[in-house]
């Protein structure tokens, strides 16, 4: 499977870039390794060379959470399940399998993730490094469902930790931003494969949010995406279908292979890039081009395999920036944003996204003891969004908001220790377990100190 992680094809360094084109860096070393000993070698070599190292993913993070000036580690021939099983659903699985690789393994078995984000590009250890989260009330990020996580440290040596076997370096290198080794192996606790009922309709904004706690409350997976110039949100709410329950009978069907087609590569990829390369090309008709995306929003309601409801195809290209925040404060932060929206210099092409997670007790979640709501704000690829991002992150500044450790955001370590109760324990963790920051890069500067 190809990633979105591009290097250079003409002779001279290979160059590494993100998926968004807001991150990239030449690295003095490519390694790609296929075993743990490979790895492991390869993180002997980098110190004796006095090099750092980052494990890549599949460079979905819009951050230079991945970026690295040493040896780059492309994992991409380090994947499949290695154990699984059907009746307690652990499963173990490489580090650099990809969601989409995963999720149809897991189907053959019959189990799935408990939740996902809208996306499966990325690699297991990349998405649960950066803290990936989907949308639920009753449910955590990704990196809540991992039993137990094999690590290379930095001198070299394999690791195994998980709530009873070295907890403190499970607690943090569960979200761990590739800070404290190389992920080798993640053990998921999957579920028995289950159906969604996706039910997606447009409702007027101040309604959304007056009813907001309701519709958290109510549906599995409640979410809801606002166009910044429009007055109506698209309400996405996909509930579990109990096997045998007599409501999957009258239920609609999954959408046939063309019907999928039409909606998610027609209409949500192709017109909504050509009206947002309409935007970019003359800016001035972006709140009209917006208004119209909104008015058109309609309503749908299907069934699927739960991670076929849960991820859908992303051609468009953006920059985005997310937060959590304290589940009551959505409607100040949703208000102050459609406050600011008319007073930007330059207008905002992409919708604005909201979904909601249960508190969790891994250091560097964002929803780390915490209800969370999450506000994710984005510009399409090649427009200006310095004056909005600034603007979103003055607003979610008020309320404790704690960005996404992979999209883009301008805090530093000053600024997130007071946000993380636990933020000294991770770099404790971090100073036994690397104490030469073999690991570090210079996000993990600015964030960590
Ligand atoms: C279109 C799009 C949609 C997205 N949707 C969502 C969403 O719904 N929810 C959400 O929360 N986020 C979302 N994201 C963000 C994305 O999930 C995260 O940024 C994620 O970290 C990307 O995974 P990756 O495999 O590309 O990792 P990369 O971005 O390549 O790397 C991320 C981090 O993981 C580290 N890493 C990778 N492999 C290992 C390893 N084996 N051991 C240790 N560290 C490792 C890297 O060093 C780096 O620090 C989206 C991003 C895009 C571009």
């Amino acid at each position: 499977m190809k990633r979105a992680t591009s290097t250079a094809s003409s002779p001279g360094p290979r160059v590494w870039r993100n998926w968004a084109g807001t991150a990239a860096a030449t690295p003095a070393r490519w390694c790609r390794p296929r075993s743990e000993a490979e790895i492991s070698a390869a993180l002997k070599d980098a110190a004796a060379a006095g090099l750092q190292v980052r494990a890549l993913g599949s460079g979905h993070s819009f951050t230079a959470v991945a970026a690295t000036s040493g040896v780059a580690l492309d994992l991409s021939g380090w994947t499949g399940i290695t154990a699984a099983d059907t009746r307690t659903g652990l499963v173990t699985a490489r580090s650099g399998t990809t969601l989409r690789a995963l999720n149809a393994e897991l189907g053959g078995l019959g189990l799935a993730m408990a939740n996902l984000g809208d996306i499966d590009a990325q690699t297991l250890a990349g998405a649960l490094s950066t803290g990936t989260h989907g949308t639920g009330a009753r449910l955590g990020g990704l990196a809540t469902q991992v039993e137990s996580l094999e690590l290379v440290l930095a001198d070299g040596s394999l690791v195994t930790c998980s709530a009873s076997a070295r907890p403190d370096l499970f607690a943090a290198a569960r979200i761990g931003l590739g800070a404290l080794g190389v992920i080798t192996a993640v053990t998921l606790r999957c579920v028995p494969s289950f159906t969604l009922l996706a039910d997606e309709r447009p409702m007027p904004v101040e309604e959304v949010l007056e009813q907001f706690d309701a519709l958290a409350a109510a549906n599995d997976h409640f979410e809801f995406y606002w166009f910044p110039y429009g007055r109506k949100a698209l309400v996405k709410r996909n509930n579990r279908l109990p096997p045998g329950d007599p409501a999957a009978a009258s239920a609609p069907s999954a959408m046939p292979r063309w019907r999928r087609f039409w909606e998610f590569e027609v209409m949500e990829n192709a017109a909504f890039g050509t009206l947002c390369r309409i935007g970019r090309a003359r800016p001035r008709l972006i709140p009209a081009l917006n208004r119209f995306s909104s008015a058109a929003l309609s309503a749908r309601s299907y069934t699927d395999l739960s991670y076929r409801v849960f991820v859908t195809p992303r051609r468009v290209r953006f920059a985005e920036s997310e937060y959590a925040v304290p589940r009551e404060s959505l409607s100040h932060v949703i208000t102050e944003l459609r406050r600011a929206v008319p007073r930007l210099p330059d207008p905002v092409m992409f919708p604005v996204e909201v979904r909601v997670a249960a508190a969790d007790d891994i250091w560097l979640s964002t929803a780390y003891g915490r209800e969370s709501a999450y506000v994710a704000i984005h510009q399409y690829a090649g427009l200006p969004y310095q004056d909005w991002f600034d603007r979103f992150e003055s607003i979610v500044a008020e309320v404790a908001g704690r960005p996404h450790w992979g999209k883009l955001h301008s805090l530093d370590a000053e600024r997130l220790r007071p946000l993380y109760p636990r933020y000294d324990e991770f770099r404790r963790v971090r100073a036994e377990v690397d104490p030469e920051a073999r690991f570090g890069n210079s996000y993990l500067t600015r964030i960590l100190g």
